[in-house]
């Protein structure tokens, strides 16, 4: 067990199986929750819940959690930057507008953080359960419904 002894868990409930990193992946570029890929994450666009309203997964597993989600969005901003100046640049030369580029930088130093938000917080979600699976409790919802399903299943093999 060890790092989440601090944790409030269930632990009679056994762990919701986590899914693949394609699977995750590809939830967290729709906004979408990585675990059950269940929706309504964001009240607003840069306003994610607390908990999956589905699934009932907690995001902010640990505190500082979504620095990697900054760091990350940080990250890709400046990559954009990059490109689109030095893009800009080679399009240009050796006439370069440089006021015109500057702008532009600028815009997408502004822009691309608030659009990326979101979506860096449902990745990195995906890549810290990637590195730490599920543990018991954490996805209590998801839990209950497989709990539910095994036992609609047991009592249907136990039938006469
Ligand atoms: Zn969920």
């Amino acid at each position: 067990m060890g790092r989440d002894s601090v944790r409030d868990r269930e632990s009679d409930v056994p762990a919701a199986p986590t899914p693949g990193i394609l699977v995750m992946v590809g939830r967290a570029c729709t906004r979408r929750c990585c675990v059950c890929g269940g929706g309504k994450l964001f009240r607003r666009w840069t306003q994610m819940v607390e908990r999956c309203p589905s699934c009932g997964y907690l995001f902010e597993r640990a505190e500082g959690q979504f620095i990697g989600a900054v760091g990350m969005n940080t990250i890709i901003t400046f990559g954009l930057l990059l490109v689109v100046l030095v893009v800009g640049f080679i399009t240009t030369s050796p006439n370069t507008p440089a006021a015109e580029l500057a702008i532009i930088g600028v815009a997408v130093s502004v822009i691309a953080p608030i659009l990326l938000y979101p979506f860096s917080k449902t990745t990195w979600t995906a890549i810290d359960l990637a590195m730490t699976p599920l543990e018991p409790g954490e996805a209590p919802l998801l839990s209950a419904r497989l709990a539910t399903a095994a036992a609609d299943r047991d009592d249907v093999a136990n039938a006469p």
